[in-house]
C-alpha cells in the first residue's frame, strides 16, 4: 500500500476542516493580533482556510481598554476563566471577575477603571481566544516571517528570562518563555511592553552638537573627536558613569580600558552607596526566587514588591494567600503584608526586642529581603548593618540555607560589582562625580546608558553619551553614540 501525506485531496480536506472551524470563529483570523501565538492561525495561514472569507469585512467587535497596554474584546471571550484565575492566584488581585450582565456572563473589572499593571501583561499570552491582546496592535506578522530567541529582561533587577520575537530585523514582541525554572512563565508589564522603546524614538547613528544643534556624524568622525579630547586630558579630569541595562560584558571591557587609562572616577548610578561589597553574598539575592518558596517567615525591608518588583510579588503571593508564610515589611507600606513601622524598627529587631524577631527565630527557613533603594547614604549603612545583624541572629544565614537577600532595582548592579565597576583607589562615587561635574572639575564625562542626570547645559564638559534614547541628555554639550542593546547583541537589529 502506498500512503500519501501530500496530495491535492489531502490539501482540500485540510482546507474544508479549517473552513469548518473558522466558520465558528471571528472572520478576521489572519488579521488577529494573536499573530505567531495561535495554532489555528498558523494552520489557516499555511493551508489557506477561510479563502471564502476574502471580501468579508471583519465583524465589529466591542473593545475595552483594560489598562494602557491591554485591550479586551468581550465577543471573542470563551469564558475559560484562565485570566481571572491568573489574576487571583498569581497576580494577587481580585479585580478581574466573571460577572453577570443582561446578555449572560462577561469578564470585567469588579472595581477600578484600570487593571493593575504588575504582571497583568501575561494575560496576552494566557488568553487562548485573542480576547485579551496588546493595546493598539496594528501590525501583523505571519509565523513564517518571525524569529524567536531567548533573552533577559533588563527593566528591573529580577533577571527574568524573556522570549524576543523579531520580524525581519526588528524586535516586535517581548514575551515570557515556556520555562518554569526561572520566572514561572511570567514577566512584568514593563518588560513586556518595553519593546516600544526599542522601536520608537531611537537615534541610530552617532550625533554631535555643532553650534548648539545635534547633527549626525560618521563613526570615524565620532572616534576622532573622542581621541582628540582624551589626548588633551589627564585621567583625573575624566569620569565614567554607567546607568541601568548595561550588560556585564560591556562593563568588564570598560573597566579594563579605564584601568589601562588610569581613570579611577567611575561608578554605576544604580550602586547603593551604603551597600558593602566585601563578599559576593553581601549584595546577592542569595536565596533565589525558586528557593524563596521554602521560606516560612519573611521580613521585607524598604521594598514594596507590589510596586517595585511584580515578579517577586508573584512568587510570594501564593504563600501569603495560603498563609503558609508570615510576611512583614519595614520602612514601606504594602497593603498585602503587615507593616512593622519605619526603618528605626530594625534597631528593636536587631536588639531582639520586637515580637517579629521571635517569628523569624521560630521559622524553619527565615528570610530577609532588603530593597536597594533604601541603602543609600549614612542611613543606608545602618539599614544594611541592622538587617545583617537580624539575619545572623535569627538563623537566616546557615550552612544549609541563606535567607539574606538584596533586591536590586537594576539588572546592572550585581554584574557591575562582580567585574569591579566601582571607584578604584582615590576615585569618586556617583554623588562625588555629580558634584565635581557641577564644580567644573570634570572635563570629560562618559555616560553609558546613564540618562537621569539633570545637569542642564555644561559648557566646559565634553559629554559622551552612549545609549538608545537621548531625550533626557539632549540639552548637554554632547557626542551621542548608539549603544548595543542586549537583544541587538543577539543579532536582531
Ligand atoms: S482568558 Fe480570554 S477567553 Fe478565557 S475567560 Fe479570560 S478573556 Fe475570556
Amino acid at each position: 500500500m502506498k500512503v500519501k501525506t501530500h496530495s491535492q485531496a489531502i490539501e482540500d480536506q485540510k482546507q474544508k476542516i479549517l473552513r469548518y472551524i473558522n466558520a465558528h470563529h471571528p472572520p478576521e483570523c489572519l488579521d488577529c493580533p494573536k499573530t505567531g501565538n495561535c495554532h489555528l492561525q498558523t494552520a489557516t495561514f499555511v493551508h489557506g482556510g477561510p479563502a471564502d472569507a476574502v471580501g468579508i469585512v471583519g465583524a465589529t467587535f466591542r473593545k475595552k481598554a483594560l489598562n494602557p497596554w491591554i485591550d479586551f474584546y468581550p465577543d471573542r471571550c470563551i469564558q475559560c476563566g484562565l485570566c481571572t484565575a491568573f489574576m487571583d492566584q498569581v497576580a494577587g488581585s481580585s479585580q478581574l471577575q466573571l460577572m453577570r450582565d443582561q446578555d449572560g456572563f462577561v469578564i470585567d473589572m469588579a472595581y477600578g477603571d484600570q487593571l493593575e499593571a504588575g504582571v497583568s501583561g501575561n494575560l496576552v499570552d494566557l488568553c487562548p481566544s485573542g480576547a485579551i491582546v496588546k493595546a493598539g496592535e496594528d501590525a501583523h506578522f505571519y509565523p513564517n516571517d518571525i524569529k524567536k530567541s531567548m533573552s533577559i529582561d533588563v527593566m528591573d533587577g529580577c533577571g527574568a528570562k524573556t522570549l524576543v520575537t523579531a520580524h525581519k530585523d526588528k524586535v516586535v514582541e517581548i514575551s515570557a518563555p515556556n520555562d518554569v525554572s526561572k520566572n514561572h512563565f511570567w514577566i512584568s508589564v514593563i518588560a513586556r511592553f518595553s519593546v516600544d522603546g526599542l522601536i520608537h524614538n531611537r537615534a541610530l547613528s552617532p550625533m554631535m552638537k555643532k553650534e548648539g544643534k545635534l547633527e549626525p556624524v560618521s563613526w570615524i568622525d565620532a572616534f576622532k573627536a573622542v581621541v582628540r579630547k582624551v589626548a588633551d586630558l589627564k585621567p583625573e579630569q575624566m569620569a565614567f558613569l554607567a546607568g541601568d541595562g548595561v550588560d556585564v560584558e560591556t562593563l568588564y571591557l570598560l573597566r579594563e580600558l579605564l584601568d589601562d587609562m588610569g581613570v579611577s572616577h567611575r561608578d554605576m548610578l544604580s550602586r547603593p552607596s551604603g551597600l558593602p561589597f566585601r563578599e559576593r553574598g553581601d549584595y546577592l539575592f542569595n536565596t533565589s526566587f525558586e528557593k524563596l518558596r521554602e521560606a516560612d517567615a519573611c521580613l521585607i525591608v524598604g521594598h514594596a514588591p507590589n510596586r517595585d518588583s511584580p515578579l517577586l510579588k508573584a512568587y510570594l503571593h501564593p504563600y501569603f494567600r495560603n498563609n503558609e508564610a508570615q510576611i512583614a515589611t519595614v520602612g514601606v507600606e504594602d497593603e498585602r503584608y503587615a507593616s512593622l513601622g519605619p526603618f528605626s524598627t530594625l534597631e528593636a529587631l536587631a536588639q531582639k526586642k520586637h515580637p517579629f524577631f521571635e517569628v523569624l527565630c521560630a521559622a524553619k527557613n527565615p528570610a530577609i529581603i532588603v530593597g536597594d533603594q533604601c541603602l543609600n547614604g549614612e542611613d543606608g549603612k545602618f539599614i544594611y548593618e541592622w538587617s545583617r545583624l537580624i539575619a545572623k541572629a535569627s538563623g537566616c544565614i546557615r550552612e544549609d540555607w541563606n535567607g539574606f537577600n538584596i533586591m536590586h532595582s537594576s539588572i546592572t548592579t550585581v554584574g557591575g560589582l562582580d567585574v569591579g565597576f566601582y571607584p578604584s583607589k582615590g576615585g569618586w562615587d556617583t554623588e562625588s562625580i555629580k558634584r565635581m561635574v557641577r564644580g567644573r572639575q570634570i572635563k570629560l564625562l562618559y555616560l553609558m546608558h546613564a540618562e537621569d542626570l539633570p545637569f542642564g547645559s555644561l559648557e566646559d564638559t565634553f559629554i559622551i553619551y552612549q545609549g538608545h534614547h537621548m531625550d533626557r541628555v539632549r540639552s548637554m554639550q554632547i557626542l551621542y553614540c548608539q549603544a548595543v542593546f542586549i537583544p541587538k547583541k543577539m543579532g536582531f537589529m
